[in-house]
């Protein structure tokens, strides 16, 4: 089932195809909304409690909105009350980590391996009986690939 941003990027291909040929669908890319862009190529960061997926329970795999890569499962979730989707551990090494000085902080950038595209911060307030880590990370940044309820 594809995701809902996928129907909105539809509706506004037509404006934004320039002067080069509009891109062929199913190039193996998934073509981002603003707000994706401006989290995962630009660093940006959405606003607590406005993400798709703060509060979101659902089973699954939650994959990069930029190259689809497999990044967290929804079993490591939880509710850290920060207004953004909050994972105590990341799929193998899909996700990469790397200082970020900004904002006159010191803070630990989350990164996907495989495009390099932002996706949040990572903390050490996770649950302890967990590893104590949290990776903090936009809903902008991810797409949830739902399990089949049955
Ligand atoms: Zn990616």
């Amino acid at each position: 089932m594809p995701p809902d941003e996928t129907t909105d990027d539809k509706a506004h291909a037509g404006r934004q195809s320039g002067d080069g040929p509009p891109r062929a669908a199913g190039d193996g890319r998934q073509r981002l909304t603003p707000e994706q862009h401006r989290v995962l190529r630009e660093g940006g960061t959405e606003r607590a409690f406005t993400g798709a997926y703060h509060d979101e329970k659902a089973d699954g795999l939650y994959r990069c909105a930029g190259c689809g890569a497999a990044l967290f499962s929804s079993r490591a979730k939880f509710d850290s009350g920060s207004g953004w989707p909050s994972f105590a551990e990341a799929v193998g090494q899909n996700v990469t980590l790397r200082d970020d000085l900004s904002h006159k902080m010191r803070r630990i950038e989350a990164v996907c391996a495989s495009c390099g595209g932002h996706l949040g911060h990572l903390f050490d307030d996770g649950p302890r009986d967990r590893g104590g880590l949290r990776y903090c990370v936009n809903s902008a940044a991810l797409v949830l690939d739902r399990e089949p309820s049955s």
